[in-house]
């Protein structure tokens, strides 16, 4: 059997080369593919995907009345009305339909970019995930360093 650089025609490399050459060359297959984990992990940058909000928590959004005449919705810019604005989770008002359509395609506070709950299941997994992560490498920390 013939080998791989004799069947390739490859000029010669050092093994470590070829084995540098083959994670650049699978990595960028991965890009091509739209692998946005790779694409994160070469550049340092989250290419997380996300979903709307939940219908449950935009449906389900706490009227308020509690604004100031002065007070403005963040998305229009226009003063609050009375029985038309709404309360986020962060604490953030906005008028109704202001919010709803935002947390349509996003499920952030536009403001403050508190996260909110979505119906994606895998999203929510992964987040919990995440956090279960970040509490356990607190711990490792906190008992390495109190
Ligand atoms: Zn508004
Ligand atoms: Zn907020």
């Amino acid at each position: 059997m013939s080998s791989y650089y004799d069947e390739h025609e490859c000029p010669d490399r050092t093994p470590e080369q070829e084995t540098n050459n083959l994670y650049l060359s699978l990595a960028r297959m991965l890009h091509d593919l739209g692998f946005d984990a790779v694409d994160a992990a070469l550049n340092g940058h989250s290419g997380e995907r996300r979903p709307p909000a939940s219908k449950h928590f935009i449906e389900n959004l706490p009227k308020v009345n509690d604004f100031g005449k002065d007070d403005k919705c963040c998305v229009c810019l226009k003063e609050f009305t009375v029985d038309q604005t709404v309360r986020v989770g962060c604490g953030h008002r906005y008028h109704r339909l202001c919010i709803t359509e935002w947390l349509r395609l996003n499920n952030s506070c536009p403001v403050c970019r508190t996260e909110f709950p979505t119906d994606d299941e895998e999203y929510e997994r992964n987040k919990r995930e995440k956090m279960r992560r970040e509490t356990t490498l607190q711990e490792l920390h906190n008992s390495m360093f109190s």
